[in-house]
């Protein structure tokens, strides 16, 4: 439980806890260890394209919010011209004015960064815009903007500066041609001929933004499945999805280089039948991001990297040197946005005395596009792979009455749970807002539900959530709304 943890009066210079990073993994640690009475400092390097700094890192300056924005536009653009005559709606000649959808994109990015200075403020969080380096546990040395350097001192150190993309040596960065996700954000126009390299979750969520704004869009993809972390049977149905809505994906396809021709780019892969080439206006870069630590550590801190650059941590994001901890994407496990929070709350709590856990098992993911696709707990692949019997319901989003009339009936909800307890294993849905109906499956797996613990919850009709109760008594062929294969 909580202790008495009284603040430690704050000099200027002397803190309980400095945390380094402001990004979502960051920023939520500096709030929970100022709740719990300590006082803390967050130290943040970003600044905007505009120069101007900006705490909320990635996330909220160049990646789930600004893509988010961008993907909410476009489909409301795409609804507009594919789905509203259906609806009795006509609108002739709606255009996309790319201007305005940007600035709204930055209006959003505006107010939610400035609401972390607000949230400082109210938590009594020191918020110092500079970077920071851990010279020893204990001791940081802040560098302001304007290069004016101090030593502060803290009993406790969270690193928490995040990650970046990451450059192909084939496909090397040369804007405004060839881009990393940030610049594909910040397209002032629709490129004619966009080329997408990798098949990820980033690379998939922008090739859409743009291929709803009449892009033509090529998703270069080396690997031999789609979406290999994902359910197969979830992954097969988007698959299908996006190649309806003209998303040229490209399976087993490896770029070998790129080169910038006038302001065209020409890409070179190889698949199955060899060499292949493509010529397109912007390529975007989006295989992957790799842990961030430039300058953050002087030597003989003691904090350890791993081989692929990620600080080494144990299960509560300790480092092994006394009063020095990581979170976010800067350290091992999914690079998402709330399993950086959950590590940063946990810390804080833990540095406190309080009691503080990630449920590593139970992290939801979530890809942006139309359809939605979420999931969480292991795919149908992984519950057979692990030897466990197991069991498999799927409701699809055809026989939802809701989602009829939402005129977005494609997908389905699919729970997997045990053969021998009926513990939910995990539960895939592909299909309209996805990411929202996936949280009743975390909270479901977080609290160790069965299968049947879902059967018998009530869930309100009409809802896209009864998709996901009739997956669950699909599990034991019981579902009412479908016929039970
Ligand atoms: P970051 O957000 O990278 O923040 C780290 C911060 O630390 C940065 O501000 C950096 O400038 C600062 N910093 C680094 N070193 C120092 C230093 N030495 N001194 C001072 N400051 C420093 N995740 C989701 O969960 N959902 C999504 O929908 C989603 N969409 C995404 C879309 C895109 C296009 C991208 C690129 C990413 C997306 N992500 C999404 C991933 C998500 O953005 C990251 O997982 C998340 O931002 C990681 O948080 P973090 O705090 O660890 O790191
Ligand atoms: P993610 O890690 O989810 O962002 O996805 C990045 C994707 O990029 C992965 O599916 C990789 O297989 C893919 N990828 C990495 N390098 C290449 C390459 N040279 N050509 C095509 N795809 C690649």
């Amino acid at each position: 439980m909580a202790t008495d943890d009284k603040k430690t009066a704050a000099s200027a210079d002397s803190f309980d806890v400095i945390v380094i990073g402001g990004g979502p993994a960051g920023y939520p640690a500096a709030i929970r260890a100022a709740q719990n009475k300590l006082s803390v400092a967050c130290i943040d390097e970003w600044k905007n394209k505009d120069g101007a700094a900006a705490f909320g890192g990635t996330c909220l300056n160049a990646g789930c919010i600004p893509s988010k924005a961008l993907l909410e536009s476009t489909e409301l653009y795409h609804r507009a011209q594919a789905e509203f005559a259906t609806h009795g709606i006509r609108i002739a000649g709606a255009t996309m004015d790319v201007a305005q959808m940007q600035k709204r994109k930055s209006g959003i990015v505006r107010t939610m960064t400035q609401g972390i200075l607000a949230l400082f403020k109210g938590a009594g969080v020191t918020g110092l815009q500079g970077h920071g380096k851990l010279l020893a546990p204990g001791k940081v040395e802040f560098t302001a903007h304007d290069g004016t350097r101090r030593t502060l001192s803290a009993r406790q150190v969270v690193l928490a500066s995040g990650s970046a993309p990451i450059e192909l040596r084939s496909a090397p960065f040369q804007s405004p041609q060839i881009v990393d996700s940030w610049g594909a954000l910040d397209f002032e126009a629709v490129p004619q001929r966009l080329g997408v390299i990798g098949a990820g979750v980033i690379g998939l969520e922008l090739g859409s933004v743009w291929r709803r704004l009449g892009a033509e869009v090529v998703v270069l993809e080396a690997l031999p499945e789609f979406l290999a972390i994902a359910d197969q049977q979830l992954a097969k149905e988007a698959l299908r999805a996006f190649k309806k809505q003209g998303l040229d994906v490209r399976l087993g396809a490896k770029v070998t280089g790129a080169t910038v021709k006038g302001d065209a780019v020409e890409v070179r892969y190889t698949d199955g039948k060899g060499e292949q080439q493509l010529t397109v206006d912007r390529l975007v870069v989006a295989v992957g991001r790799r842990p961030y630590t430039k300058d953050l550590l002087a030597e003989g801190t003691g904090v350890k990297l791993d081989e692929r650059g990620f600080i080494v941590v144990d299960e509560h994001c300790r480092t092994g040197i006394e009063g020095v901890w990581a979170i976010g994407d800067c350290v091992r496990g999914p690079m998402l946005a709330h399993k950086g929070k959950e590590e940063g709350v946990m810390v804080a709590d833990l540095i406190a005395g309080r009691y503080g856990e990630t449920n590593y098992k139970v992290i939801p993911s979530v890809i942006y596009t139309a359809p939605e696709i979420a999931w969480v707990g292991l795919t149908e692949e992984q519950a057979k792979a692990s030897g466990r019997a197991y069991k498999v319901g799927v409701f699809p989003f055809l026989a939802s009455g809701r989602a009829r009339a939402m005129e977005q009936a494609g997908g389905f909800a699919k729970v997997v749970a045990a053969q021998d307890n009926d513990e939910i294993l995990g539960v895939h849905i592909v299909g309209p807002l996805a990411g929202e109906l996936i949280a009743e499956a975390v909270l479901a797996m977080e609290y160790s539900a069965s299968s049947e613990d879902l059967q018998r919850t009530i869930h309100a009709h009409p809802t896209l959530s009864e998709a996901v109760h009739e997956a669950a008594l699909n599990a034991d062929k019981r579902s009412i709304d479908n016929i039970n294969r």
